[in-house]
């Protein structure tokens, strides 16, 4: 079933007359539409191409009059009007079927996205930003710097990109690409709302990635009460060590944010919600891998609704660390089992083309 998220990001007024279409509910095309003199109708028409027909430009739209189409296209060509599409700078297909993109947005920054597909799932891995200000030392996005945030048309266009490619309805979304997604969490929770209303895909399926910025994930829960609606989609808190002295070496951001203080507004994030917390935990040999550091990680996690979601470091070239063997990430995941820990282990996709997420743009651009 869809279900809703704030109704405060789906106000008419809200978007500005230049904004691209992608992102604009039903009500607001049918307003669009009708401002260019066209009947009402062709309101759910145009929402029916852009969301479920991927169109590109207005010219695909058949069912639409061919002079309007070519006024409105002449239109698009003088970058008066814009539907929100970017276009593919690069594609590349592993062997298992995850193909990566490159995709190039209208200020010629490249941004990746990823397609994972599966018997019953089609998942799409989206960016949230162009490069990350967060510079955890492991992910290749970070060492690239940050430039800006994306608007939520241009995340929500690297699901449509996806749709068109796999030629299927995408099922489900992680943002788990460039980016911290709560640094921009306005535009990353309007392009949730717009997936979920009007491309149609269920919350539930969707996982918001974050390595923790202080308020932010309690804010994150709190958006979603506005209208006594609460946010559906799981919240997947990158943690990757078992206490604060190692988690800030890792990643720099977190000497402002104790770990004490992550874990409390992960549980009112719970509270609030009712939905069950994700931890992630990347596994690097020799640094966070022993069965003592395990423990460590079940105590403080202990009586926490939640899950671990182990992830086997993916090397990439910047750095020196190294990929556990699968018997040791084995090993380590018994452990939190045998704690109590409900655990998974997370083998990367799409590894055999172009190594770990950040990469390829890095290799590419
Ligand atoms: N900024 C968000 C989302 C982007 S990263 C966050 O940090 O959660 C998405 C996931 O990929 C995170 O768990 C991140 O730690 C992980 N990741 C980054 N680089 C990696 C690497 N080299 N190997 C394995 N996982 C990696």
């Amino acid at each position: 079933m869809v279900s809703a998220v704030p109704s405060s990001v789906d106000s008419v007024t809200s978007t500005p007359p230049d904004a691209p279409l992608l992102g604009r509910s039903q009500a607001e095309l049918t307003a669009w539409i009708q401002e260019q003199g066209q009947p009402a109708y062709r309101g759910k028409q145009l929402h029916q191409w852009l969301y479920q027909r991927q169109a590109r430009s207005l010219m695909e739209i058949s069912v639409f009059p061919k002079v309007w189409r070519e006024q409105m296209t002449q239109r698009e060509h003088a970058g008066e009007l814009d539907l929100g599409r970017s276009k593919i700078h690069f594609r590349s297909v592993a062997p298992d079927g995850t193909v990566k993109f490159l995709l190039r947005l209208k200020d010629g920054h490249i941004i990746e996205t990823v397609g994972m597909p599966s018997d019953k799932r089609l998942t799409v891995c989206v960016s949230s930003q162009v490069g990350c200000p967060m510079a955890c030392d492991f992910c290749a996005t970070g060492k690239g710097g940050f430039q800006r945030n994306l608007t939520a048309a241009e995340i929500i266009d690297q699901v449509l990109t996806v749709q068109e490619d796999f030629d299927r309805r995408v099922s489900n979304l992680v943002f788990m690409g460039m980016g911290e997604p709560l640094l921009n969490t306005k535009e990353v929770v309007k392009a949730i709302h717009c997936l979920n209303q009007d491309v149609g895909i269920g919350q539930r399926g969707m996982t918001v990635s974050t390595v923790g910025i202080p308020g932010r994930i309690r804010q994150l829960a709190e958006m979603g009460t506005l209208d006594e609606r609460t946010p559906q989609f799981t919240l997947a808190v990158s943690l990757h060590a078992s206490n604060q002295e190692l988690r800030q070496k890792l990643i720099p951001t977190a000497r402002k944010y104790p770990f004490e203080d992550l874990l409390e507004e992960c549980r009112e994030y719970l509270l609030i919600t009712g939905r069950r917390v994700s931890f992630e935990y990347i596994l690097l040999a020799g640094l966070n891998d022993s069965l003592r550091q395990a423990d460590e990680l079940a105590k403080q996690l202990r009586g926490f609704q939640s899950h671990v979601n182990l992830i086997p470091y993916n090397p990439i070239t910047e750095v020196d660390y190294k990929r556990p063997s699968r018997e040791s990430v084995e090993g380590f995941a018994q452990r939190l089992r045998d704690r109590h820990i409900a655990t998974s282990v997370r083998y990367s996709r799409g590894l055999e083309a172009d190594a770990a997420c950040g990469q390829l743009r890095a290799q590419k651009v």
